[in-house]
């Protein structure tokens, strides 16, 4: 778990005491690793303290990380600086988050970042690491893994190492985020809390917090009654249940679908989910019949008919991506999945996205 968390509007005006009791020494800087979206935006980078060697990285979060982008940020750390980074703050979406935590990991293990795809594989300790989420619903702020594409898969590093060892949740941090995405992001938490509270795998700890983070969505998706800053808030507060509940359970179908997606045709995580998600009625009736009354009340398209000119090695590609995850699918449909989710079943039901 994550061990040390402050929260409220504001709380990102803490950030230079909180980092600065962690220096190591005046050459092992502290690196931001920061969305390139806040750029220019001195709002935000103006509160960010650099001293010595400290510096900022600006990364694009168009494309989801790659375990090849991690190993790069890694040798470009190392070799414009003396001293191993006295810590790496990530400021931004699920996509920087991850970005963060993993070259955090990967700067005291050997090797590459896709040998540490997988569970409990990293040996290390990482360098103290920071989250600071500006758009919520991936739970990456709070979750033991950090989702990365390798060259054969797309996988998580899970790890006793890889939670923050701080997070800064400032809801004034998502003010500016897109509807669109907003929505979609969002409507990862929500994915999460049905899978997670429909899935074999559930116990009271996931349950207590899914069913939380599960009114919490509802609040932000149906409820029109409440305030622009009460949803950035209750959303905030949603993404961090969600994924501590999926902490001790599983995700179901939907992720894993979304992951062959992903994989293939770049389709980002939220809108992935959501385009597939659209078509589960069949495994989660009553959670897909509430994401269609959210999509209509918040007036959203989805994009369609993105699997509609791939050749037949293409699905084979996504379907294999997808199947390789079988925890999820075990939890999604017990033991016996692959007699439910056969490939040719799984096709079926890209076809119709
Ligand atoms: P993201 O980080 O890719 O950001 C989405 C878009 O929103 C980007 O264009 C970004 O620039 C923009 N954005 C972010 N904050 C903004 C702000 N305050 N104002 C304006 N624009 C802003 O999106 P995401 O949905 O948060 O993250 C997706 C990633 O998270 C995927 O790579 C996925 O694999 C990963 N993920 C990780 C976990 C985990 O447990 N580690 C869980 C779920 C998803
Ligand atoms: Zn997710």
């Amino acid at each position: 778990m994550v061990s040390r968390v402050v929260y409220g509007r504001g709380s990102f005006n803490q950030l230079p005491e909180i980092v600065e009791s962690k220096r190591v020494n005046t050459k092992a800087p502290f690196i931001y690793l920061v969305d390139e979206v806040f750029k220019g935006n001195s709002w935000l980078t103006s509160r960010i303290p650099l001293s010595y060697n400290d510096e900022i990285i600006y990364i694009s979060a168009n494309e989801e990380p790659k375990t090849s982008q991690v190993d790069e940020l890694v040798e470009q750390i190392i070799l414009s600086h003396q001293d191993k980074p006295s810590g790496i703050i990530g400021i931004g979406g699920g996509t920087l988050l991850d970005l963060s935590k993993a070259v955090s990991i990967m700067l005291t293990n050997e090797g590459e970042a896709k040998d540490y795809q997988g569970w409990d594989l990293v040996k290390n300790p990482a360098v103290y690491h920071v989250g600071i989420p500006t758009i919520s619903g991936t739970g990456a702020e709070v979750s033991r893994t950090t989702v990365l594409t390798g060259p054969e898969k797309k996988l998580g590093i899970n790890s006793d190492y890889t939670p923050f060892d701080q997070v800064i949740l400032d809801p004034d941090l998502t003010k500016d985020v897109p509807k669109q995405q907003w929505f979609y992001t969002g409507m990862d938490c929500y994915i999460h809390c049905i899978e997670s509270l429909q899935g074999t795998y559930l116990n009271a700890f996931s349950k207590s917090y899914g069913e939380k983070a599960l009114e919490l969505c509802k609040n932000v998706f149906l409820d029109t009654s409440f305030s622009e800053e009460e949803k950035q808030e209750q959303l905030m507060m949603a993404s961090w249940h969600g994924g501590m509940s999926i902490a001790y359970s599983q995700v179901g179908v939907a992720h894993a679908m979304s992951y062959g997606l992903s994989f293939l045709l770049g389709v980002k995580h939220g809108v992935g989910n959501c385009i597939v998600f659209d078509h589960l009625e069949e495994f989660y009736p009553e959670g897909v019949a509430l994401f269609k009354e959210m999509k209509q009340l918040n007036n959203i398209q989805l994009p369609k008919n993105i699997c509609a000119n791939l050749t037949d090695e293409e699905y084979d590609i996504m379907i294999k991506v997808a199947l390789s995850l079988k925890p999820l699918w075990e939890n999604a449909l017990g033991k016996k999945w692959d007699q439910i989710m056969t490939p040719k079943k799984l096709k079926s039901l890209y076809q119709l996205m």
